[in-house]
């Protein structure tokens, strides 16, 4: 599904609906995040978080902390790879053992991973202007994020 948001409050509203959806699917438990600099990917991320009870004060743009683990029901693992350029490098720190383990992972520069969890959702985030985002959200049908409920 595409979705266009029209600012940043509205880029975390969508997140927070695919966190709802992630609440109740047995299944998904894997976000992977596209997008340059400055798209909104760790804008999404705080609505994400904040539908499992995160504050999205306490979300940064954890380029500079590699995993953040939130100690929620289940965890929450907000991943950040920007600062790992190859996959060699990434699959090295470990990243894959916070992936399909119960918790929830929610990952920036998605494509320095070396593979795609199954059942993952994919997320490309693409600047249009100052405001505007174009939101391409795989994986998740359009009545599902909405209604927050079971694909
Ligand atoms: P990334 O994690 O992709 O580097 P951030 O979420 O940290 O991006 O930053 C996105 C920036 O873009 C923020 O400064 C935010 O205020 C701004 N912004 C403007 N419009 C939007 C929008 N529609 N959605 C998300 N962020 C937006
Ligand atoms: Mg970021």
């Amino acid at each position: 599904m595409r979705i266009i948001t029209g600012s940043p409050g509205e880029t975390e509203h969508i997140g927070f609906k695919l966190g709802t959806f992630l609440k109740s699917s047995a299944r998904t438990k894997t976000v992977m995040l596209y997008g340059d600099l400055g798209t909104g990917k760790t804008t999404l991320i705080k609505g994400i978080a904040s539908a499992f009870g995160i504050s999205g004060r306490d979300v940064g743009s954890a380029s500079f902390v590699m995993v953040a683990e939130y100690e929620t029901e289940p965890p929450f693992y907000h991943i950040d790879l920007y600062r790992l350029e190859r996959p060699e490098a990434v699959d090295a720190v470990g990243i894959w053992e916070y992936i399909d383990t119960g918790g929830i992972a929610v990952i920036e520069w998605a494509e320095r991973l070396s593979g795609v969890p199954d059942n993952a959702v994919k997320v490309h985030i693409k600047h249009l202007s100052e405001q505007e985002r174009e939101i391409i959200i795989d994986g998740v049908d359009r009545e599902a994020l909405m209604a927050g409920g079971e694909v």
